[in-house]
């Protein structure tokens, strides 16, 4: 059974993240490191399984073994050149490999990707790899146009896999996926430029390369929060929530059913951005449930120690506690019981509030399903 979620806090989560985005591709904000791609790193037991569908599966899998070709014919190509762009970027698409890996182990699919170099599983990505590592040997000019050649063929398929999807945190990391795609077709296309004067796309429709090539170079952020200011413009934040589910100090597959009787444990580590540390801050909590056979969602929010109603209404959100924000990881235990007359879906979330208002929340949700 297929449960999705649509809230008021998530479905203005996921506007959030692509306005994010596209205030990003307009305004190429400085937000965030450069390449730092793993600072917030997400691990498969916090991914909240759900079911998938055939194809989901198939292009999950594909797309594993798809970041693994880059990442091999970059390394042959460095081989052959000595270039930086090549070991760079090379490095980005094992990040990468180690992204599609975690969704595959959440879901229990057997990895596609062999650990041999220049060998594949698809035989379409064998084939790639062999040709296109041959004609980057021709030249160094060459070998930026199997770069790019490989990135466009790379968008276009990420492009499909978030068409495909109606999984959010599986959208979103296709997301992430492609923006460092257009990034590295920018690095690759200019010197081809510099060298040519122009570069002719290989693969998509030239004016969707040249629109990627006009745009600014996309910031990986380091977070995975979302801020929301009083004003209701909504940015990406570089604060990281990482959440864990967990039995008897055992860590849980973030979706897994328990029995109402059981008791279990809802903890967030938070990692502030640093544009928030030495403010003091509201901790808080939210819980969405979704009793059994029931379409009804039902809100609740933390006020210090005791779970009230919430009427969804940002503003009356109450605080579950205060601290001072420091460089320091924050500890922050949502829930820690049993709810033995609940059946039905459980979501949490947290985030934290500054004081002039604005809210840093976690985009998905810690799942429970007790019954
Ligand atoms: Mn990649
Ligand atoms: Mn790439």
């Amino acid at each position: 059974m297929k449960t999705i979620i649509k809230t008021l806090l998530l479905t203005s989560a996921m506007l959030a993240i692509q306005n994010a985005q596209a205030a990003d591709q307009q305004q190429g904000h400085q937000m965030g490191g450069h390449g730092s791609e793993s600072a917030c790193p997400l691990s498969s037991d916090q991914i909240a399984v759900q079911a998938l569908s055939e194809a989901e599966f198939n292009t999950l899998a594909f797309m594993r073994e798809e970041e693994k070709m880059a990442r091999d014919v970059y390394n042959a190509l460095y081989e052959m050149w000595g270039t930086r762009n090549f070991s760079n970027i090379a490095a980005s698409e094992q990040s990468h490999m180690d992204k599609t890996k975690v969704f595959l182990d959440a879901y229990q699919i057997t990895d596609p990707a062999s650990p041999e170099v220049g060998v594949f599983n698809n035989d379409a990505l064998q084939s790639f790899y062999d040709q296109l590592t041959a004609r980057g040997a021709e030249s160094e000019l060459e070998a930026m146009k199997v770069g790019a050649m490989i990135e466009e063929v790379d968008i276009g398929d990420l492009q499909n896999a978030i068409a495909e999807t109606d999984n959010e945190e599986l959208a979103k990391m296709y997301t992430q996926l492609m923006l460092a795609s257009h990034n590295h077709l920018r690095a690759f296309t200019s010197h081809i430029i510099n060298s040519e004067g122009s570069y002719q796309a290989q693969v998509m429709p030239a004016d969707e390369v040249a629109a990627i090539l006009d745009s600014p170079r996309a910031e990986m952020n380091s977070g995975n929060a979302i801020e929301l200011k009083t004003d209701g413009e909504v940015i990406e934040s570089t604060a990281c929530f990482i959440s864990n589910l967990s039995v008897e100090e055992t860590v849980l597959q973030n979706g897994e059913s328990l029995s109402a009787e059981q008791a279990f444990s809802v903890e967030f580590k938070v990692t502030p951005s640093i544009f928030d540390q030495t403010q003091t801050v509201d901790w808080i909590a939210v819980a969405i449930y979704i009793p059994e056979n029931s379409d009804q969602r039902l809100l609740f929010m933390r006020q210090d120690d005791s779970w009230q109603i919430w009427n969804g209404q940002i503003e009356q959100l109450a605080s579950a506690g205060q601290s001072l924000l420091s460089d320091q990881d924050y500890q922050f235990s949502v829930f820690d019981g049993a709810l033995p007359n609940v059946s039905g879906q459980l979501a949490f979330y947290s985030a934290y509030r500054l004081p002039n208002g604005n809210l840093i929340f976690t985009q998905f949700p810690t799942i429970v399903n007790l019954s």
